[in-house]
């Protein structure tokens, strides 16, 4: 089996599939190539452009629920001297089902979703995963840089799927309806798909090989806030922010005015903790001053405050951070490391 074998046996059904749920006015998102080599998720009107024979999008699903930037309000000075502010209306209720998302990428959505239903309900994000539906492609052939296994995922994984497609013995494409949301769309599509029988075991997944064990980086992190590690692994690191930017998990934002003297917007737009100014203070203080506590922090959030806060590490091991580094900083090997120094072993020296 591989990639090539299910993307051909869906098909059979995708243009039909495509045409059905655009007759019902659903808009459909899947991946299609927007640059040699590269695909995105993106709202497609056939299935001729859809490639499903990929390794993973290259921006990461959630920017479909928290997009990189989006106007929050408008306002306008008037004349008379008050202020005319315009809420922008909420996100359209049109139901959108995303076809051919990798299932890592998914599963992220459930971090999201606890921080953005946490001590405030989100409601443009909570509009947006209300109205969609989830058909993930299980993985057939993970990048050398996947590592879903070490943080409790799976090629296979079904965490925040709707629907879960993948190839069964008869080489036709299943589906494993794992919500009522992919029972609709199931029944929307009629005899033309054919849900998984009861009881059916999915095929064993391609082996991802775990690479550490998170549980002993964690009991590293809790006992070296403090360590030279941080400095040395920070070294190279230039703070662009792209491994935040392309994570699936990673949700921090900024709220900014653009305006001019007459009339401006409220926008959200994508923040990071790797940049210098995410935690300056007005005053000029920043309580993460230099590169090392930065570095740090990102380790920290995924692999200890995340998980005590709400029971989960915040990454899926994707490997967007470590493919698009461009100075090589790779979280594999941090993570590998300190877990050398947690089972004390001889330090590593980051590489
Ligand atoms: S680790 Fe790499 S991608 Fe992330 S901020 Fe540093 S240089 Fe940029
Ligand atoms: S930290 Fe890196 S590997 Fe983990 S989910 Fe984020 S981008 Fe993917």
């Amino acid at each position: 089996m591989d990639e090539q074998t299910l993307y051909q046996a869906a098909t059979g059904w995708l243009k039909s599939a495509v045409d059905i749920l655009q007759g019902a006015g659903v808009e459909v998102i899947a991946p299609v190539e927007t640059d040699p080599g590269i695909v995105e998720l993106a709202a497609i009107t056939s299935s001729e452009a859809v490639v499903l024979d990929y390794a993973n999008v290259r921006l990461p699903l959630k920017r479909l629920f928290f997009p990189i930037t989006e106007v929050v309000l408008e306002f306008d000075h008037q004349p008379e001297g008050d202020v005319e502010v315009k809420s922008e209306p909420l996100v359209p209720s049109t139901e959108v089902v995303v076809m051919g998302a990798r299932p890592c990428g998914v599963a992220a959505l459930e971090a999201l979703d606890k921080v953005f239903h946490w001590d405030y309900d989100d409601v443009r994000y909570s509009a947006r995963r209300e109205r969609t539906t989830l058909i993930s492609f299980a993985c057939t052939k993970p990048d050398p840089k996947c590592f879903c296994t070490s943080v409790g995922g799976s090629p296979h994984s079904t965490v925040q799927s709707d629907v879960l497609v993948f190839l069964g013995d008869d080489g036709q494409a299943l589906m494993q309806i794992c919500s009522d949301k992919g029972a609709k769309f199931i029944d929307q599509l009629g005899d033309l798909v054919k849900p998984a029988p009861a009881g059916t075991q999915l095929p064993t997944a391609p082996e991802v090989k775990a690479k550490f064990d998170p549980e002993k980086i964690k009991t590293w992190l809790d006992e070296n806030f403090e360590n030279d590690f941080w400095t040395d692994i920070s070294l190279k690191c230039l703070g662009c922010g792209t491994c935040s930017f392309l994570c699936p998990t990673c949700h921090c934002f900024d709220i900014v005015d653009e305006a001019n003297w007459q009339s401006g917007q409220r926008r959200r737009n994508w923040d990071c903790c790797s940049h210098p100014m995410f935690t300056k203070h007005a005053s000029g203080h920043n309580p993460r001053p230099d590169q090392a506590s930065r570095c740090r922090q990102r380790v920290m959030h995924k692999f200890k405050y995340f998980p005590e806060r709400f029971g989960q590490i915040a990454c899926v091991g994707c490997g967007r951070c470590v493919r698009a580094c461009c100075v090589g900083q790779n979280l594999v090997s941090i993570l590998t490391d300190i877990e050398t120094k947690a089972k004390g072993g001889e330090d590593c020296d980051a590489e």
